[in-house]
């Protein structure tokens, strides 16, 4: 009759409204958990160089150091520490942002040879220290134009060439490497001779805060966060990031971004006087 049917599309809506209202729960729980989570990580990255500052700081406030290069080296500790710090509150602020879509792409048509050339530049130094080569494949002589946020692509290559140094063997080699991949597409590749990744740790490489050997990376400083910033900046771009490593041998870190024309001011260049 037409009341059962009635009875029975209430009962299907009930119970349709119920399971919509669980889920929402659900969501609100993992949202929640993932929120103290992240909380909890925040406090604990903090605690280590706070407490490190607190204590140079400390001690030179006793007075009991007399020896004034002692207090110089405490000093530059302290500084460290503090140094430190920035870069996680930096991390941290990029990680928010990247998170909650604040951060808007400035896309623009740039030679990606210069860009990795200048990150080379700028990371010699940090190479050298660990008697690491930095070598990019010679055979660019030509510039290779891709369209992205330059500043953030930067980021992203320094980021992967610090790892590459953080991790890698010392009188190690790390090549950059860029390739034309299908249709409109380059790949760039980062890839270390260093102490490789083992299989099951691979997936969570990318999460905020994962680190495999917490007590070796943290030595090695940093905040945990590079890798997952590095995907956020990649996906954000609407490309890809791959990771593929053998423990003991190395690791490559590559991701694709689409290629451009080159950009017509440089085209209509004044020529130069000859
Ligand atoms: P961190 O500040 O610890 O370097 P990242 O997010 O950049 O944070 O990296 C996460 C972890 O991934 C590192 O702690 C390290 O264990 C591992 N890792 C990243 N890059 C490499 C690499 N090139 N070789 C080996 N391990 C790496």
């Amino acid at each position: 009759s037409q009341v059962t049917t009635d009875m029975a599309t209430l009962t299907r809506e009930v119970e349709k409204f119920a399971e919509n209202k669980k889920l929402e729960i659900e969501t609100l729980k993992v949202r929640e958990a993932y929120r103290k989570e992240f909380l909890g990580n925040v406090s604990h990255e903090l605690k280590t160089p706070l407490f490190t500052v607190q204590g140079y700081i400390l001690t030179l406030l006793d007075g009991a150091i007399k020896d004034k290069s002692v207090r110089k080296k405490y000093l530059n500790r302290a500084s460290k520490g503090v140094e430190r710090l920035i870069y996680i509150v930096r991390d941290l602020d990029m990680i928010t942002k990247l998170e909650t879509g604040d951060l808007h792409l400035h896309e623009e048509d740039f030679d990606i040879v210069e860009l990795i050339q200048n990150s080379f530049e700028l990371l010699e130094m940090k190479a050298a220290k660990k008697n690491i080569t930095l070598t990019f494949d010679v055979q660019y002589e030509e510039p290779i134009w891709v369209k992205a946020d330059m500043e953030r692509i930067q980021q992203v290559i320094t980021n992967l060439i610090v790892n590459s140094i953080k991790y890698g063997k010392k009188g190690g080699t790390t090549e950059i490497s860029v390739e034309n991949l299908i249709k409109n597409k380059v790949i760039v590749r980062v890839t270390d001779n260093g102490e490789g990744i083992e299989k099951e740790n691979i997936p969570r490489l990318f999460e905020r805060f994962y680190r495999v050997d917490k007590s070796g990376s943290r030595k090695e400083g940093g905040s945990g966060l590079g890798l997952s910033i590095v995907k956020h900046i990649i996906e954000a771009h609407g490309e890809k990031i791959y990771v593929e490593s053998v423990f003991g041998v190395g690791s490559e870190f590559s991701f694709t971004l689409e290629k451009s024309q080159k950009p017509a001011e440089v085209n209509t260049k004044p020529e130069a006087a000859e």
